[in-house]
């Protein structure tokens, strides 16, 4: 760690702890950075930035690379945890191909990072997730999961996603995605999206299986039973090897 960042990360645990403000968004989230630490990892050096919540107790975290604090432009991911994706290896969303292929590009970079939220099944919590593949493993469809567990549509926030980076002092960002509503929502927080960067995932042998039943059934994730899922990560994955069609159809 050079002395410019460890003198930058010195300065924000001395003073964000004490940070208070208005609130983003209409839940009115405040966020203040608690904890940092070195966090090496398989692809690559990171440090690990830990926020408390003002609103529901929620430990979001900042995965950063390089010398982010108040940088211009930074690339930048929104991953929503997913225990059984993520750290398990389901099959049943493609989280953890989205997650690993975030890691391993901004690992390669000078500087990016990737916002880990915990909004876990779509914001429903990980109890209320696998009682949505509980009905769908009975033969619900994912709408028919959805209204039986009175799921609303898709209303994740990225308000805190916009809180975490200004605590970071970042005004600007690439936003590695190829959904145009996460830029929508952070620019209305007031984070000025500079790039979109697409995200795209090299295959293997996970998405392959993904990326072939999304061609046979036009973009909805199917499992081996030939069930829908509902999508956990608002961005649906582009493949490396995709086709023009299906390239467009993430997009739709
Ligand atoms: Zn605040
Ligand atoms: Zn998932």
């Amino acid at each position: 760690m050079t002395t410019t960042i460890h003198n930058k990360f010195d300065l924000l645990l001395e003073q964000d702890p004490n940070h208070e403000c208005e609130g983003f968004g209409k839940d009115k989230v405040c966020v203040r950075i608690v904890a940092l630490a070195e966090l090496p990892t398989r692809f690559g050096d990171f440090h690990i930035i830990a926020f408390e919540n003002n609103r529901d107790g929620k430990e979001h975290v900042a995965i950063t690379k390089g010398d982010v604090i108040g940088a211009k432009d930074v690339p930048v991911r929104l991953h929503s945890e997913c225990l059984t994706g993520d750290a398990i290896g389901s099959l049943r969303c493609d989280c953890r191909d989205q997650l690993e292929a975030s890691l391993t590009a901004i690992g390669k970079m000078d500087t990016g990072m990737v916002l880990y939220l915990r909004q876990e099944g779509r914001g429903i919590g990980l109890i209320n997730k696998i009682r949505a593949y509980e009905l769908q493993d009975d033969g619900l469809d994912t709408v028919e999961a959805n209204i039986a567990l009175g799921f609303r549509d898709d209303e994740r926030d990225y308000a805190v996603a916009a809180h975490m980076l200004k605590s970071l002092k970042i005004d600007s960002v690439q936003l590695m995605t190829n959904n145009p509503k996460k830029i929508n929502q952070l620019t209305q927080y007031g984070i000025e999206v500079a790039q979109r960067i697409p995200h795209i995932m090299d295959a293997n042998e996970h998405n392959k299986f993904y990326l072939e039943t999304k061609a046979a059934k036009s973009g909805h994730m199917i499992d081996f039973r030939g069930k829908q899922h509902l999508p956990e990560q608002s961005d649906r994955p582009y493949i490396k090897g995709m086709t023009e069609e299906q390239a467009i159809a993430i997009q739709e």
